[in-house]
């Protein structure tokens, strides 16, 4: 008789946005006159940039002439791209081969499909609270996963102590939900730790366009010794706008060696085996993302939106809450108001400023007592959310 894969039996229903809908909904209906400002949005909302635009079109032509129509591409993505990425690698100072970089559908795809390489009797490590994909695609293997705090005290940035074990360890920098960056100095003792304790380091860089502060990396390989101890995962969802065009890329270093096996090669043959590339359309598109002109065009929208974290960490200040992120993320962490739980202080935000946002215990335990707030809404309706925030405390 057919078995299932059982495991799929133990992951936990995720309320977190149906019930905020369902709250949301409720109370707009009960209150047509209001206009309710959602700040809760964990997806981009400016258009695509003409740079992108202008290359996605090329590529449509390149299909309408036999001469220039492709067919199958290359698994691992075409030339043109993995060299743009590499040169954008390189203006970090990260020098990569070609043969590292693996172009993929997004990054999350790549987080939940890059476990097939790893044994099952591994233990997982994952701070918490979490981008709900890295617990969840665990536990549909069957990994028993073990929770790393992130807190206020370590300012949600957590770091090994000596009880901290774990052979796959999950850092995301900037963090969603938290928006906590890394420092060098920091990542640098998670590279160690791996590095002494022979685990992989799965590093989330999805946010990493964010980053304005030059001192703060936007890759791990940015950290000696990385390229033994971890993959990266990136996407030009959030750099780019891409989270419905969808193209993202994973790096596997070829020093990353495990067993005796090269990691690069085990990924290699597992995307040609189950992966039949990004269509060259998209790939077009993305490659002028990384372009001069594409690189200021996306900027220029990254910057609006961090002007708008900037609208709503001032008001922060000017209330004197806790918080963090905002400043080199879209997201903006804050401990809520007089000791209120998270969802009670959704209910105290929508009734009384009528602004809709994220209750941190969606994310895990320890977001418990924590809210994000975050930047995609436009200019106008974050200033006037802040200002209602502002007036409701
Ligand atoms: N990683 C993090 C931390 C995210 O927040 C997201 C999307 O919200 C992703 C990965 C997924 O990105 P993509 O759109 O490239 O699949």
């Amino acid at each position: 008789m057919l078995s299932i894969n059982k495991n799929y039996l133990n992951l936990k229903e995720s309320y977190l946005f149906s019930e905020i809908g369902r709250r949301a909904n409720a109370f707009i209906a009960a209150n047509p006159d209001k206009k309710v400002i959602k700040l809760g949005i964990g997806d981009v909302t400016l258009p695509l940039c003409d740079a992108v635009i202008k290359e996605l079109s090329a590529g449509v032509s390149d299909m309408a002439s036999a001469s220039t129509f492709r067919g199958y591409g290359p698994e691992q993505g075409y030339d043109f791209l993995k060299g743009a990425i590499k040169d954008y690698y390189a203006k970090k100072s990260v020098s990569l081969e070609k043969d590292e970089i693996f172009v993929s559908d997004g990054a999350k795809s790549d987080l939940g499909n890059i476990l097939d390489i790893f044994g099952r009797d591994n233990t997982v490590l994952i701070p918490d609270p979490v981008y709900p994909v890295y617990v969840d695609t665990n536990i549909m293997d069957g990994r028993s996963v073990s929770y790393l705090k992130a807190n206020e005290e370590n300012g949600f940035r957590p770091l090994p102590d000596a009880d901290t074990k774990g052979d796959i360890i999950y850092l995301c920098s900037p963090n969603n939900p938290t928006g906590a960056v890394y420092t060098k100095d920091e990542l640098k003792v998670w590279v160690d730790f791996a590095l002494s304790n022979n685990s992989i380091i799965l590093f989330d860089a999805a946010y990493e366009a964010f980053i304005i502060d030059n001192e703060l990396p936007g890759s791990i390989y940015e950290i000696e010794g990385a390229k033994k101890c971890a993959i990266e995962f990136c996407s030009l969802s959030k750099t780019a706008g891409f989270t419905g065009t969808r193209c993202g890329y994973t790096i596997v270093p070829n020093d990353l060696v495990f067993d005796g096996v090269q990691l690069n090669k085990l990924w290699l043959r597992r995307q040609t085996t189950k992966f039949n590339g990004v269509s060259y359309i998209i790939q077009k598109g993305a490659a002028a993302a990384f372009s001069d002109e594409g690189i200021k065009q996306t900027r220029e929208n990254i910057a609006y939106y961090r002007r708008n974290a900037s609208v709503i960490t001032s008001t922060l200040d000017k209330c004197g809450i806790w918080y963090c992120g905002g400043k080199n993320s879209p997201y903006v962490w804050l401990k809520c108001p007089n000791n209120m739980d998270s969802w009670t202080f959704f209910d105290y935000l929508l009734n009384n400023a009528n602004v809709v946002g994220t209750p941190g215990e969606g994310f895990g335990e320890n977001g418990k007592g924590f809210f994000r707030l975050t930047s995609f809404n436009n200019y106008e309706n974050t200033v006037e959310a802040m200002k209602r925030f502002e007036n409701m405390l």
